[in-house]
């Protein structure tokens, strides 16, 4: 579908998003996607004119398992950013979007007031993509949304497996919500999620989820006393939130703000929006340079055999993977 889609002049990708031109930046998102060759040049080229427009959105990453309020959150959040003057952008990692091959209408109707707004710009994650192409649309979407304006950028994803730690990289402020009474509170630390989190936060603290949801915030201020801090001037924060009824939304984004500011003036954040760039620039590397090896006539030639011979236990993996690396260098 993207490959047909016509092309723009790159003058007028770049001069549709600086004028924030709904159309046109969806269009550039578009173009982010897709997996087109000579699509992917004119993006790189869009991105590096965008790239000095770029970087001045609050990034904040929120994830947590299906059913515990993403979009309910964030309906309700987005709607109090708006009002206070905000830009939003809301970027959805979906996996179960790469099964139905896309679930626009779906994130539609899942933040139904905030996907009315004219100041708010709702993306759902391309279908069909590997987690590493997932991980850099997103990345490449975000800063097509700062270069048109957008000072919030709201990265949702459901808390499956390394989405988590590629969303953690890439925003400023990762935000883990957690279902009270559900046992989340002992499984986010089992898989690491809690040590990514900027703050904790316990969501339908509403009615009679009220007791349990304190109990649970009590339960995680505990946990945390376990975990390693995460960055040297932001402790992990604890807090109980209401998507429904918005109690506690505003406190959180206080936090988000408390935040940026002590990471601001320790210069932590430019320091690790560096370090991610950097991060990011290595994993890009990896991917390429496996693309590169698994692409060369020898190796591809003796891949298979030295894979099964491997499995078989009839050569060690440390010789198989010199034996290729010397083949691939060759
Ligand atoms: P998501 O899958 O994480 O995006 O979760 P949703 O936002 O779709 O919410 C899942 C279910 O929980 C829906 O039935 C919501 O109505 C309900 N829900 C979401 N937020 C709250 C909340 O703050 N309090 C209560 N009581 N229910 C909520």
């Amino acid at each position: 579908m993207t490959a047909r889609r016509r092309r723009l002049p790159l003058d007028v990708y770049a001069r549709g998003v600086l004028t924030r031109d709904r159309t046109v930046l969806a269009q550039a998102v578009t173009l982010v996607e897709s997996a087109a060759a000579a699509d992917g040049e004119l993006a790189q080229s869009l991105l590096q004119q965008l790239l000095p427009h770029t970087g001045r959105a609050v990034r904040v990453g929120i994830t947590g398992v299906p059913g515990v309020g993403k979009s309910t959150l964030i309906d309700e959040l987005g709607m109090r950013l708006l009002a206070q003057g905000h830009r939003v952008a809301v970027l959805a990692i979906d996996p179960s979007s790469q099964r139905s091959g896309g679930s626009i209408l779906g994130d539609k109707t899942r933040m139904a007031r905030l996907s009315l707004e004219r100041e708010a710009f709702i993306r759902p994650t391309p279908s069909a993509l590997s987690p590493g192409g997932v991980a850099r649309r997103t990345r490449e979407t975000m800063l097509l949304c700062e270069a048109a304006g957008f000072d919030v950028v709201l990265v949702e994803t459901v808390g499956v497996g390394q989405g988590e730690t590629a969303v953690a990289d890439m925003v400023d402020f990762f935000l883990v919500l957690v279902l009270p009474g559900s046992g989340d509170e002992l499984q986010g630390i089992k898989k690491g999620v809690f040590e990514l989190a900027d703050a904790l936060v316990v969501n339908k603290c509403d009615g009679e989820n009220a007791t349990r949801a304190k109990l649970a915030l009590g339960d995680l201020r505990s946990a945390l006393r376990y975990l390693p801090r995460l960055r040297p001037s932001w402790a992990t924060a604890c807090l109980a939130v209401s998507g429904a009824t918005g109690e506690g939304l505003d406190a959180l984004w206080e936090t988000v703000l408390a935040q940026r500011k002590a990471l601001e003036e320790s210069g932590e954040l430019a320091a690790m929006r560096a370090e991610q760039q950097r991060r990011w620039m290595w994993s890009l590397l990896r991917e390429g340079l496996e693309g590169a090896f698994r692409a060369h006539p020898a190796v591809r030639e003796a891949l298979e055999e030295t894979e099964r011979a491997v499995v078989a236990g009839e050569r060690t993996a440390v010789r198989a993977a010199g034996e290729l690396l010397r083949a691939f260098a060759g």
